[in-house]
């Protein structure tokens, strides 16, 4: 049989045990089929059906997803680099190619952002750092010579977000097996079936294409349940997990090394010494992408007071709708539930989800306005304790608020931003404001003259990932962050000068 029609007949199987199993057979496009792979394993691995076992990586159960995972890291030990190579190119050719695809499944199941957005954050994903981030570091000297290799740990235990899915999903399957990893995904439960759908899809892509089955596996219905069975697993060696302080908190209690991409609150701090025209535009950007979902996204603004009306001059101009007070207490009636503090205190205000990442239509009905077409951003003037200001809203609307001085700048800053150290911008061309910012927020991304997503190498210097380790403090993630250093001495040898 010809390795395409082979190819074609597991398509085909494979389609139909999905179907049964309720996970829709992905309208996908993959690679074209290369010449069979030599895989290394004597026909082994091609003898089993995938689709019978664990649906090219979708799994009810989370032992089994988590088993399989680590078989499929023992094949990729034996396939060496080149396949970790392949199977990097396989997952950024198909985030690219099924990108308008994929985008329209996750906006249809969670409803939240923004059509382009979504496609484009998929496109986005040749972006994130592959196998040629693994180089050695060697010393050399009169006693030998001593080589430190980025080596694998096993299966890397992952939760994904309902803000970006599928994104994150492809960037962490990238970092994490450009390492040498297999993964084990328990995705957030309301953007599950289209994580499912791509998790498929790369499987039977890598699985044509190297002979690894089951490289990244899913938890097809995610739960609380089946996070902890995950994490408890043995062949699950650390954890990464991308989302709010739940499951960060959930996951440092699990015992297991997490990386934990946790929330933020990004606060941009505007002087007087900025280009407003040049603020403005880099704030709306930011603020508006995707409706607002990004953790990195501007979420409020301090503005010096002589700048202030110059400031939100500038954002009318650029399309953006500013609200009445009127308007804007409507907009917060609807968007929080504020639970009074006791004895008639400050309350606390929880963020209404049916506001989350929809879009600005939706946000100015609440305000009892009305706006014109393509408005992508609403924004008033608050005061710095506005639940607006304070929450993690993830709306396309922007508290901005006055201060008198780079000192109170500073100081809401640091308040609005609760000591996450995610991300936090200015504009200036002050040095001593751009210090003294940067210093005291120290947060893990300082953007300075740009928007958020400049700190991800869009637009700024630098690379993408969508995992972005704030408390633990890896950073941006990248393969070497799912690596374990190991040293490889040779006494007095092997130095050829
Ligand atoms: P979320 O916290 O509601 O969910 C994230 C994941 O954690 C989901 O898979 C969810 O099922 C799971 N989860 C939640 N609470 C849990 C618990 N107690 N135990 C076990 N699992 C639990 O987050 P979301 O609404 O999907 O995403 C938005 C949040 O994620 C925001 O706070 C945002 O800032 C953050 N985020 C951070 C980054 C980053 O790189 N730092 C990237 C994207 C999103």
């Amino acid at each position: 049989m010809s390795a395409v029609n082979e190819a074609l007949i597991r398509d085909i199987v494979g389609e139909v045990l999905g179907r049964l199993g309720g996970v829709p057979a992905p309208k996908t496009s993959a690679p074209a089929p290369a010449a069979k792979a030599d895989c290394g394993c004597n026909g082994k691995s091609h003898a089993a059906t995938p689709g019978a076992r664990g649906k090219f990586g979708v799994y009810a159960d989370a032992n089994e997803a988590c088993a399989a995972a680590q078989e499929s890291f023992l094949q990729l030990q034996k396939a060496g680099v080149a396949a970790r190579v392949k199977i990097v190119e396989i997952v950024k050719a198909m985030a690219e190619s099924n990108a308008e695809v994929w985008g329209k499944l996750e906006l249809d199941e969670t409803k939240i952002g923004r059509l382009d957005h979504k496609i484009e954050k998929l496109k986005i994903i040749k972006l994130v750092p592959g196998v040629e981030w693994l180089r050695p570091d060697a010393h050399s000297g009169d006693h030998g010579i001593t080589l430190e290799e980025y080596t694998p740990f096993g299966v890397v235990g992952a939760v994904t977000p309902s803000t970006h899915s599928i994104p994150t999903l492809s960037g962490n399957i990238v970092n994490i097996c450009a390492a040498g990893n297999a993964v084990v995904f328990n995705p957030h439960p309301s953007a599950a079936r289209c994580a499912a759908i791509a998790v498929r899809a790369y499987n039977e892509a890598i699985f044509r294409e190297t002979g690894i089955e089951n490289i990244a596996t899913i938890i097809e219905k995610p739960s609380m349940e089946s996070f902890a069975a995950m994490c408890k697993h043995e062949a699950v060696r650390i954890l990464l997990v991308t989302g709010g302080p739940g499951v960060v908190k959930a996951a440092m209690q699990t015992g297991k090394r997490a990386i934990c991409a946790g929330p933020g609150n990004p606060p941009v701090y505007v002087d007087d010494t900025a280009c407003m025209k040049r603020a403005a535009k880099a704030i709306i950007q930011g603020a508006s992408y995707d409706n607002n979902l990004l953790c990195i996204g501007e979420k409020e603004v301090f503005a010096l007071e002589s700048i202030a009306d110059k400031l939100m001059e500038q954002m009318s101009q650029n399309g953006v709708v500013k609200l009445t007070n009127a308007q804007l207490d409507a907009l917060t009636k609807a968007a929080f539930t504020i639970t009074p503090g006791r004895g008639g205190g400050c309350g606390h205000a929880s963020v209404n989800k049916d506001f989350i990442g929809k879009d600005p239509i939706v946000l100015a009905r609440a305000a009892g306005m009305s706006i014109p077409a393509g408005t992508q951003l609403l924004f008033a003037e608050t005061d710095a304790n506005h639940p607006f200001v304070v929450e993690e809203q993830m709306m396309p609307f922007l508290p901005i608020t006055r201060v008198k001085s780079l000192e109170e700048g500073v100081a809401r800053s640091l308040e609005a931003e609760h000591g996450y150290k995610h991300t936090s911008i200015i504009h200036s061309h002050d040095l001593e404001a751009l210090t003294q910012m940067g210093r005291a927020l120290d947060t893990t991304l300082f953007i300075k003259n740009g928007p958020c997503m400049a700190g991800l190498g869009l637009g700024g210097e630098g690379y993408l990932s969508f995992s972005i380790a704030t408390p633990t403090g890896e950073g941006v993630s990248n393969p070497r962050t799912f690596t374990r250093v190991r040293r490889c001495v040779m006494v007095d040898n092997l130095r050829i000068y």
